[in-house]
């Protein structure tokens, strides 16, 4: 196997979520690596697929569509920026999960223009756990209404709740929000099964509170320009 830096960020980030899994007593099969490729070359892609991965996150549509169309259907594509109605078109099309719907406006549209192609798109819900002005996301105390009333709607598949907490030096001031965005999933049920959380700086912690999905750019591509 050739080595590359990307590869070896790779092995050194899959050896850090095996260590916080076993921490945690849980399964590493149980935790996606979503690589995060924004502002990255397509051949910066390339190289992580050749190196084994295959889900990718992105958070503009118009660059979004350039790379997918670039690399074809070998890899797996996330949306995990904050998505404005009138993009929920392209979005429906170009994604397997669309991480940040904040809005019934939102999932209403999404939920039309994937009926229009014959699709039924899954989604995670955003929340704003953290009550900033700054930050996307439906209130904790919107949420199972949200997620109640997505749920109605057929062509969407609603799975979890992705968040963003605030940004810290220290991981471990994370894990309140991380610990409180699992409270929201539990005290809510079925059908939200995943936990979308965790980034560069704080994924261990949010792996050790139940994170399922974890978005991680920094650690394996390193600094973005
Ligand atoms: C950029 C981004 C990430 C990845 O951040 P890193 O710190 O580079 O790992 C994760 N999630 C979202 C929503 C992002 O915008």
């Amino acid at each position: 196997m050739t080595s590359s830096p990307i590869s070896e960020r790779i092995a050194s980030v899959s050896e850090r979520i095996q260590a916080a899994c076993r921490r945690a007593g849980r399964s590493p099969a149980d935790v996606q690596l979503v690589a995060v490729t924004k502002t990255l070359p397509s051949e910066t892609i390339h190289a992580a697929l050749e190196a084994g991965l295959k889900v990718f996150g992105e958070n503009y549509i118009q660059e979004a569509r350039a790379k997918i169309e670039e690399i074809g259907p070998s890899a797996s594509w996330h949306f995990i920026g904050h998505l404005q109605t009138n993009k929920a078109k392209y979005a429906v099309k170009l994604f397997d999960l669309i991480h940040s719907v904040d809005s019934l406006k939102l999932a209403r549209e999404l939920d039309k223009r994937a009926e229009s192609i014959n699709r039924r798109i899954p989604i995670l819900i955003q929340v704003n756990i953290s009550e900033e002005e700054s930050k996307s996301g439906v209130d904790k105390a919107y949420t199972a209404d949200l997620a109640a009333q997505a749920c109605e709607l057929p062509n969407l598949e609603v799975r979890g709740l992705m968040t963003m907490p605030p940004f810290f030096d220290q991981p471990e001031k994370a894990r309140p929000y991380f610990k409180a965005l699992r409270e929201v999933q539990e005290s809510i049920g079925s059908p939200l099964t995943e936990l979308s959380m965790g980034m560069s700086g704080d994924f261990e912690v949010a792996i050790e509170e139940g994170a399922t999905i974890i978005r991680v750019g920094t650690a394996i591509f390193g600094p973005r320009a």
